[in-house]
């Protein structure tokens, strides 16, 4: 109650100030890509590898001897679910290496890097702490971010029209031709139609479409079975009271305010810096269909890195912005290095529309190929007088080693993404659908090369402006 008191507490608020501002800089990464596009494996060898930062040559302040020390700390949110590194890592480097569980949900990790400033700062200044909070989401959920400005009935007419002609959604068709949507709410058949929707867009999904709403249905965390997640899009027509159909526009809605508004304020909000995954390869393998349906899909979420569009997003961030994103192609270890550069000119291509619109307000953007942890070793063989080149692995299925070509991808990547394609050509038609490697034990032979390929530059675009 005192003066000293009041004027000590406002001194140590100063010097807390000044430490968190300019002494332990905090950068919020965010993780996100949609399922299976590699965020877990990222993660934990990103991870992995800046504990031990004597394999990322790439990233300067590790190449340069300037981070002293590299450490887990507890994370800063509390009620966030904590990344599960150990049990990754451990999967990953056990005797019989296998790959990790995916990413369900939101996660977070908190690595600190102890940094020796560079130059001539390094004399006169000591180490720093800089705070690395990795936050891993699931890519689907920045789809539902379209859903904020659309209605039940816009959802709907849009969701149906492409469930109209897959046959994944065959089910779909006949769960929904059986419900009376003017009938009284019914629970059980409520939850029959949210089954048969949750059904076709899982089915969707393995089958390379990747415009799959709402994004909980497929990874819906503790929220499975709630209200908010239990209704399904219908065709127009009378909604009296009391009405499924009525229930499910109200269900709708209530989904919006009160599963996808809350993610963005408390995670999406407050990230830095963004790395986009994406699995090109496999949708590229799975044919024209599943590569446009990814294209439109990633610029539905980078929708959510120009906010200006969105009335709630602008609102939400204010001026703070994303202000790096990278686009990065995972599991670029099944192809040679000769046709990484075509990747990387893919993943390029997929993202160039959304980039050309609005140029991201201004963050800085790149596209790369990279293979978080390498798989394979590369191989070439003259098959009749002719150079083949190989990726050599572990198939999963198996355990038994094989070296396999994928088959190419086109020198010009708009050969991939014209309109006109029609699915008559194919591209990565080799070996590449039997290629399901084990992860390799690490090994740390002369001649074998890194333990991933780019995660360094992925890790020096992302971060290396705030090691310095
Ligand atoms: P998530 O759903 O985005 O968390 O995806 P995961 O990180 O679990 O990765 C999905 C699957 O992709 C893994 O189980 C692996 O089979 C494969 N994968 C991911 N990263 C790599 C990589 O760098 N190289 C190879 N060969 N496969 C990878």
């Amino acid at each position: 109650g005192t003066i000293a008191d009041t004027v000590g507490r406002g001194i140590e608020g100063v010097t807390q100030g000044v430490s968190g501002l300019f002494f332990e800089p905090v950068i919020r990464l965010g993780v996100t890509g949609l399922s299976r596009a590699g965020k877990t494996v990222f993660i934990t060898s990103l991870v992995a590898n800046l504990l031990d930062r004597g394999r990322m040559p790439g990233l300067e302040a590790a190449r340069s001897g300037r981070i002293e020390a590299a450490f887990l700390q507890p994370q800063p949110d509390d009620t966030v679910p904590r990344f599960d590194f150990e049990s990754h890592l451990a999967a990953l480097t056990g005797p019989t290496p296998r790959w990790p569980e995916s990413t369900r949900a939101v996660s977070e990790l908190r690595l600190s890097l102890r940094v020796r400033p560079k130059g001539l700062l390094s004399g006169l200044q000591g180490p720093r702490t800089v705070h690395l909070d990795i936050v891993d989401y699931p890519g689907e959920w920045l789809l539902d971010l379209a859903l904020l400005e659309q209605s039940y009935a816009d959802w709907s007419r849009d969701a149906l029209a492409r469930a109209k002609t897959r046959p994944e959604a065959a089910g779909w068709r006949a769960a929904l031709s059986a419900a009376d949507p003017t009938a009284k709410l019914d629970e059980p058949a409520a939850t029959a139609l949210a089954r048969a929707w949750t059904g076709y867009l899982a089915a969707a999904r393995a089958a390379g479409y990747s415009d799959c709403t709402p994004g909980r249905f497929l990874l819906p965390g503790d929220l499975d079975g709630s209200p908010a997640l239990t209704f399904a899009p219908l065709p127009p027509g009378d909604t009296p009271r009391g009405s499924l159909a009525r229930e499910f526009a109200r269900r709708y809605e209530a989904y919006k305010a009160q599963v996808v508004k809350p993610f963005f304020r408390a995670h999406f909000a407050r990230i830095d810096r963004q790395v986009v995954l994406v699995d090109a390869l496999g949708a590229i393998h799975a044919g024209p269909r599943a590569l446009e349906d990814l294209r439109q899909a990633l610029a539905g979420i980078l929708g959510a890195f120009r906010p200006g569009r969105n009335a709630f997003l602008s609102a939400l961030l204010g001026q703070k912005r994303v202000d790096r994103i990278l686009f990065a192609a995972t599991k670029a270890d099944h192809l040679h290095h000769h046709q990484h550069d075509r990747l990387a000119q893919v993943m390029g291509a997929l993202v160039a529309d959304a980039r050309r619109r609005a140029d991201f307000a201004g963050a800085e953007t790149q596209a790369m190929a990279i293979a978080a942890l390498r798989a394979t070793v590369e191989e070439t063989r003259t098959v009749q007088g002719r150079e083949v080149d190989l990726v050599r692995g572990t198939l999963l299925d198996t355990g038994k080693p094989a070296a396999l070509h994928p088959g190419d991808l086109p020198a010009d990547p708009a050969v991939l993404l014209s309109p006109a394609r029609d699915g008559a050509d194919r591209w990565l038609d080799g070996e590449f659908g039997v290629m399901r490697f084990a992860p390799a034990p690490l090994s740390l032979r002369p001649g074998d090369g890194p333990p991933h390929i780019r995660l360094d530059r992925a890790a020096e675009f992302l971060l290396g402006d705030k090691l310095r």
